[in-house]
């Protein structure tokens, strides 16, 4: 388990504990959250556990000392060799961000099953992650709710690459996030409080900012045409408020299949945990009485310009994807941060989109090249906007 200590990781292992004859949480990593891990090692007494951070992993070894015989290693190496070990059959990507693209890349060519809630190594480096999956005979199982949806809603073939015969279109859903119904000013003036307060989901806050500005739906889309190997123009993005309708396939008979449940990342977890069967999740039964309405909007990219940027990076293609991913991880922490406002989050994504070249994402070296300049390129930008939220000005 990549990541255990995220909303995403502590949601697994709680899927695992209703299950112990069937599942062993065999390794867990997170970056520095020493308290929470020392705590999973103690319930789930797992062989390795990981902390990137090499002064939390010190902390963390004292801290089991003789409370349980888990080995700790220190350092992003650890990731990579949990996620390829041979006595691993199964990999849950959750940690957030770029950070997760080397083991999840390192659970493909090691030929795992992938549970990927790490949207962003798809978003990053797609072409190269599931040539690695075909490679190595991987099985990438989307874990993000709408793709789950959506494997769920395809025609499965034997193996867990789901075809697309007879398949017209996607309709990817949307919450539309916390501001789907502000005002233009008022989503100017949007707090990281107001941002992370999610109407249906709770979700770790880089996620949710994406959530707040669309640019998850964005990151989404591009996650979309990599896992299911279609076209931008064949994916629609509609907005749903309840978050029950987790996204759809519509067919070229005007069939159209959907996937319900409660708002639970469990239910997809459970799924990508028990694939091809079906497992008990915890999950509370979908009563559609109570609900008795669910409602579907058009998104708003006037409010919303993150979606336009990341069609644009989509239809740029090879390492604009990167581009995108990495301006935006660097203008939400600034923003989570204070340092920038809600629509600065749009500007700095789109200077470093204008600012780069596109270039053909060959190897793992380009992509993290093109990951690195970015981010720096953001910087300069981030920090001309925050000199000007200090000045009192727009943002
Ligand atoms: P989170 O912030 O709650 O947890 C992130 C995890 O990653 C933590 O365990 C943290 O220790 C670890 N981490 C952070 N930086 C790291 C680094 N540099 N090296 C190693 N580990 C690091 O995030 P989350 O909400 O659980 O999201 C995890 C991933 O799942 C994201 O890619 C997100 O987009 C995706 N996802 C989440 C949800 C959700 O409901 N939370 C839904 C769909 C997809
Ligand atoms: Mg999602």
């Amino acid at each position: 388990m990549l990541g255990s200590t995220g909303s995403i990781g502590v949601s697994t292992l709680d899927v695992i504990a209703r299950h112990p004859q069937r599942f062993r949480a065999w390794a867990l990593a997170a970056h520095r959250s020493v308290d929470t891990l020392a705590a999973q090692c103690e319930a789930f007494h797992p062989r390795y556990a990981v902390m990137v951070d090499p002064d939390a992993a010190e902390a963390l070894r004292k801290r089991l000392a003789g409370a349980c015989d888990t080995e700790v290693l220190a350092g992003a190496e650890g990731l990579q060799r949990i996620a390829a070990h041979a006595d691993v059959d199964a990999v849950m990507a959750a940690i957030v961000g770029a950070a997760g693209l080397p083991s999840t890349l390192a659970a493909a060519e090691a030929g795992k099953r992938i549970l990927l809630a790490n949207k962003e190594s798809l978003v990053m480096a797609g072409h190269l992650l599931m040539a690695a999956a075909r490679k190595a005979g991987a099985v990438i199982l989307p874990i993000d709710s709408e793709h789950n949806a959506i494997f769920q809603c395809l025609p499965q073939g034997r193996d867990a690459t789901p075809g697309l015969e007879g398949v017209s279109r996607i309709l990817l859903t949307a919450s539309g996030g916390p501001f789907r119904n502000w005002t233009a000013e008022a989503i100017a003036a949007a707090t990281p409080a107001e941002a992370c307060a999610h109407p249906n989901w709770s979700m770790g806050r880089k996620i949710s900012v994406d959530s707040a500005t669309l640019m998850n739906k964005g990151l989404e889309l591009i996650e979309a045409c990599w896992l299911f190997d279609v076209a931008p123009s064949r994916v629609e993005i509609v907005v749903h408020p309840e978050s029950i309708v987790h996204s759809l396939v519509q067919y070229v008979d005007g069939s159209v299949l959907a996937q319900l449940g409660n708002p639970d990342m469990r239910t997809p977890i459970a799924y990508g945990l028990g694939w091809p069967q079906r497992i008990d999740a915890g999950v509370a039964p979908l009563d559609l009485v109570a609900l008795s309405r669910l409602h579907f909007e058009a998104p708003d990219e006037g409010r919303f310009p993150c979606l336009r940027l990341a069609r644009e990076a989509a239809a740029a293609g090879g390492t604009a994807m990167a581009v995108c991913n990495a301006a935006n991880e660097v203008a939400v922490q600034a923003f989570l941060a204070g340092g920038i406002g809600f629509n600065a989050i749009p500007a700095v994504i789109e200077a470093a989109l204008a600012a780069m070249p596109v270039v053909e994402p060959t190897s793992l070296s380009v992509v993290e090249a093109a990951d690195r300049e970015a981010r720096e390129i953001a910087a300069l930008h981030v920090a001309r906007y925050s000199s000007r939220l200090l000045a009192g000005g727009e943002n």
